[in-house]
């Protein structure tokens, strides 16, 4: 599969927010790259910064949707098709519920992993079971009444123990319900629009793919 191997910290700034790609470090303002340098990156960074056509505010606002849940083009674009398919909703609003629905963002929501792609990565090395079954695919789409845990085999791998005895050290969304100490969380109920804490304007995502 395509994998993003540039830096990180570059897709921020390329769409001038933080996207808290980088766990822990995107929470040290000192740190962040993106709060240290206000331009896009590249020697014509500066130039970029001007401002956008609708064409180019549409594409920035499905970039930084997709780069921010780490989602590689192709596969984002079908979450557009699957939610601009479905009957009830808007379009956007269920494109936004589908991406919240994947294994490695809720992982990521339950504090399984300090950034989606440590999730994702827990993931695809066997750490983690849906309903008590190993699943190593990222973009599976829990369900409501489904337990995601940690395999117990894995709870002395530090960051697990860490999260055991400190517990969350991020708001868990009310769609989600977390057992830290079992290292287990339970899908309470489909995502909302509200749950969803990412400053992205949906419509404009719409509006690109329509085009
Ligand atoms: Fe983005 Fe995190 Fe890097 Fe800041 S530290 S630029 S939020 S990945």
């Amino acid at each position: 599969m395509a994998r993003y191997t540039d830096s990180v910290c570059r897709q921020c700034r390329r769409e001038g927010t933080r996207l808290f790609l980088k766990g822990d470090r995107c929470y040290n303002e000192a740190k962040c790259a993106v709060m240290k340098r206000h331009t896009p990156p590249g020697q014509h960074g500066q130039a970029r910064a001007r401002k956008a056509s609708e064409y180019g505010t549409q594409l920035r606002e499905k970039q930084k949707c997709r780069r921010a849940y780490g989602v590689l083009e192709s596969q984002f674009h079908k979450y557009y098709e699957m939610a601009s398919n479905m009957r009830d909703g808007m379009t956007g609003e269920n494109m936004l519920c589908l991406l919240e629905r994947r294994l490695d963002n809720v992982a990521y929501r339950l504090c399984f992993g300090a950034s989606r792609a440590q999730a994702r990565q827990w993931i695809t090395h066997g750490h983690i079971l849906v309903d008590g079954k190993k699943v190593d695919i990222p973009s599976y789409l829990v369900k409501p009444g489904q337990k995601i845990s940690v395999r117990t085999k894995s709870f002395d791998i530090d960051y697990f123990k860490g999260l055991r005895e400190q517990g969350a050290d991020k708001p868990i969304p009310k769609w989600l319900e977390l057992d830290s100490a079992n290292l287990s969380g339970t899908v309470a109920a489909m995502p909302q629009r509200d749950d969803i804490d990412l400053t992205i304007e949906e419509h404009l995502i719409v509006e690109f793919y329509s085009r």
